[in-house]
């Protein structure tokens, strides 16, 4: 039985093991972390719970094909679409615009500020539906073995669809809309994927498709860390051991192209007959393998998204006006989220998201309570690496978060955690704090980005954000479809 070593335990790792262990590999999985789960954790204090970083997502199809695929009998957490997807105020104003699913609710949010919405939107998400359903397949879950056999897919999609490579999601907003407020929120799914909508590709725009049309957004029944725990309920049965706080710092032995041994900071040594990466794609290939192409200066030149920072509230009181999912905007939108992330702006009127975690989860609080988890999209540790005023950054967004909702939020407050970019990539090793990973630039995505074979050894695979095909719980699960795609083409299914 060939036997398989999965370094890290994020959603990219945890699905890889499933699917490996159907079929017939004998799977281990280390990891850095103190429990599984990587980005898609979970804080636990003083009563309340808080999902540690997703809070919803797209595309659950793919959670479905990979328990067929895995052949596990039943998922064992229980996914809740959302018809309010978010709110969205701007500062200065008492206006909150709700993003509903329901595209009549939601053209009634917008029509006073944009004539013709109902038919504008649709012409937007048409021309977004149209280009998802020409590349899902064609382009998005393919592995690609070079650049090449990349460039020559692309020629598969309609020319049509080039300028869409050329244009920002910013300029695709400006061909369909006329008012600020909806370029300015429709827009946020740039942010999403850790960018902003001035330098992420038009291609992009497929997210409000998937967002309002095609799957719509979903979190879980319990919060989004049932997905872990169900995860490794099923690894538990099937006998995969996770060893935690176990660390890989190097690599030995090596013979004819392949890799034998990993080593942790204890310096024990891991053997195995294939390696599975779910530590950063390029991270792991600067750190651990020591590769010229990702030397500290290349890495610092790739294009890296925000970094997150992060607080967990407890309040002893009920927000009963404040829905689920918030964003709180400003009203210098182009030139805050033009500088924000190279820390050309200062952080004393943040723009920030506001999770209520216990009105979707009651369970997550004490009684008469709320948990809050606020997420501020920052500058990564390379334009800003001294977060000494972490204090004041984090009064500065509960300052402003009470005047908007008008509570004294922090007369409330009876728990709080504040977690800046340092501590992200203390914790899950992502590179200067970055918290998507890779950036979604034309030249890192597809054949571009880091592949998820390795170049030297042949026994080692990535999977994971940044590798193919980009970042998001659903990515994740994609890639460790790909991933297994390309094991299986190398070692055939062992069970065959
Ligand atoms: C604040 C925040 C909010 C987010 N919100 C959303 C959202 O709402 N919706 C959404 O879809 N996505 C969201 N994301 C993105 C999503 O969390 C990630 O894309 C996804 O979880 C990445 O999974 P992964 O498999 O790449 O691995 P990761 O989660 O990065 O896991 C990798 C694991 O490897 C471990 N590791 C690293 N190096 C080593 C080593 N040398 N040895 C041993 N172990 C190691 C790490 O500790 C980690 O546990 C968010 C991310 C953040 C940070």
């Amino acid at each position: 039985m060939k036997k398989v070593l999965i370094v890290g335990s994020g959603l990219g790792g945890l699905t890889t093991a499933l699917r490996l262990h159907r079929r017939g590999y004998k799977v281990e999985m280390l990891e850095k972390f103190h429990q599984p789960g990587g980005r898609l954790n979970q804080l636990k204090k003083d009563g309340f719970t808080w999902d540690m970083g997703p809070t919803f997502f797209s595309m659950t199809y793919e959670f479905k094909e990979f328990f067929e695929d895995a052949q596990l009998k039943e998922m064992p957490f229980e996914f809740r679409e959302l018809d309010r997807l978010y709110s969205v105020n701007f500062r200065g104003s008492d206006k909150r615009y709700v993003i509903y699913k329901d595209l009549d609710r939601l053209a009634k949010e917008f029509e006073e500020v944009e004539p013709n919405f109902r038919e504008k939107m649709n012409r937007f998400l048409d021309s977004a539906a149209r280009f998802f359903h020409d590349v899902e397949f064609v382009v998005l879950k393919r592995n690609y073995d070079s650049i090449w056999q990349y460039l020559l897919t692309l020629t598969r999609v309609p020319v049509k669809y080039s300028p869409r490579m050329i244009r920002t999601v910013w300029q695709e907003m400006e061909r369909h809309f006329e008012s600020r407020e909806v370029k300015e929120i429709f827009s946020l799914v740039a942010f999403f994927l850790g960018a902003t909508p001035f330098d992420t590709p038009a291609i992009y725009t497929i997210l409000s498709y998937t967002e309002l049309v095609h799957d719509g957004y979903h979190n879980v029944h319990g919060g989004m860390y049932k997905i872990v725990e169900g995860l490794t309920k099923e690894m538990d049965k099937a006998g995969i051991p996770i060893h935690y706080n176990t660390e890989i710092v190097d690599y030995k032995n090596t013979d004819s192209g392949k890799l034998n041994t990993l080593v942790d900071q204890h310096g024990k040594e891991w053997n195995a007959d294939l390696f599975v990466v779910n530590a950063d794609a390029a991270l792991f290939r600067h750190k651990i393998f020591k590769r010229k192409k990702f030397n500290q200066e290349k890495m610092d030149k790739l294009q890296w998204t925000m970094a997150p920072f992060t607080m967990y509230i407890g309040l002893d009181t009920k927000l009963d006006d404040v829905p689920l999912h918030n964003y709180f905007l400003g009203t210098n939108f182009k030139e805050y989220s033009g500088n924000v992330f190279k820390n050309s702006v200062k952080l004393d009127q943040p723009y920030y998201y506001v999770n209520v975690v216990s009105k979707s989860d009651p369970e997550a609080a004490p009684e008469g309570c709320e948990s809050l988890f606020i997420l501020c999209p920052v500058p990564d540790l390379r334009f800003k690496p001294d977060w000494s005023d972490r204090d004041e950054v984090a009064n500065n967004i509960l300052t402003d978060l009470g005047q908007r909702i008008g509570i004294d939020v922090e007369k409330h407050i009876v728990s709080k955690t504040v977690l800046t970019p340092v501590d992200w990539e203390k914790a899950f090793n992502l590179y200067r704090g970055s918290g998507l990973g890779l950036g979604h630039n034309l030249s890192q995505i597809g054949g571009f980005r880091p592949k998820n074979f390795d170049e030297e050894f042949g026994n080692v695979f990535y999977v994971g954000a940044s590798t193919v095909p980009g970042t998001g719980l659903p990515m994740a699960v994609i890639s460790s479809k790909l991933v297994v795609e390309r094991i299986d083409k190398k070692y055939g299914s062992l069970h065959k």
